[in-house]
């Protein structure tokens, strides 16, 4: 079993315009003339989908959606299933993302069965999990990540094409980060449990990192033991800056 390119995505959440486009076409010059050793992904808004798809093609640009819906079709008014963001070319799809969990309720077996829906239209998941500030504190972050793997990541799983994020939620959008040693720490622990779930099979999906990634932290991070790329965020969302984070990698 290869170990896997790192993967470097950007989060763009709710923002970008069509104007945004001209970042991604920056973005792509700037692969064709480096060819980086990793992959690279923007997760724009579902309304941008399409356009970044298509502008992406022939590129080494990947895209992907924020989230979807576990069910195919249905009265579920303002929801996208997996099957749509294949169909407007999306080949990956964050999935368990903080914001959701937090602001929706999703809960483990939510997320696990929006995992399954992904695998079903081919796209590849990018699930995180992540824990709170009260549960860094009180000392539960290991057990609290290492059950939001085991209840979000399905049995069907074993063998296919996925990532894992870690995104402490006290470290998304604040420009704190845990430690080397507390990232470090938490990579392998998750690794660890993922050869449980998985078997060797657990061994290859990358383990990323997200929560205030950016250029002049990037070398440090992807550098730690176990961290496989980065989910990035607000520094996804103009080029130079995203290129900065790759250019680490
Ligand atoms: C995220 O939302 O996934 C994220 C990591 O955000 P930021 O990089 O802005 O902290």
């Amino acid at each position: 079993m290869s170990t896997p390119r790192p993967l470097i995505a950007g989060n763009w959440k709710m923002n970008g315009l069509a104007a945004s486009l001209g970042e991604v076409r920056a973005l792509i010059g700037a692969l064709e003339d480096r060819s980086p050793g990793c992959r690279v992904a923007i997760c724009p808004p579902a309304t941008l989908l399409e356009r970044l798809a298509c502008s992406a093609t022939g590129s080494a640009l990947e895209v992907g959606g924020q989230d979807c819906r576990a069910e195919t079709t249905g009265a579920f008014t303002g929801d996208v299933s997996a099957e749509m963001l294949r169909d407007c070319g999306a080949n990956l799809v964050i999935l368990g993302h903080s914001e959701r969990r937090a602001g929706y309720g999703e809960s483990n077996s939510v997320v696990a069965s929006k995992v399954e829906a992904a695998l079903m239209a081919g796209l590849e998941p990018i699930v995180c999990v992540g824990e709170s500030l009260t549960e860094r504190e009180a000392g539960t972050a290991l057990s609290v990540v290492t059950s939001q793997v085991r209840g979000s990541l399905p049995a069907v799983l074993a063998g296919r094409i996925f990532a894992v994020a870690y995104e402490p939620v006290w470290a998304i959008g604040t420009g704190l980060t845990p430690t080397i040693e507390q990232i470090e720490e938490m990579h392998r622990a998750i690794r660890e449990t993922l050869t449980q779930m998985f078997g060797e099979a657990g061994r290859v999906p990358p383990i990323l990192y997200g929560g205030s990634v950016k250029p002049s932290n990037a070398s440090e991070i992807l550098g730690a033991c176990e961290v496989g790329g980065a989910l990035v965020g607000g520094a996804s969302l103009k080029a130079v800056d995203f290129l900065g984070i790759i250019s680490a990698a």
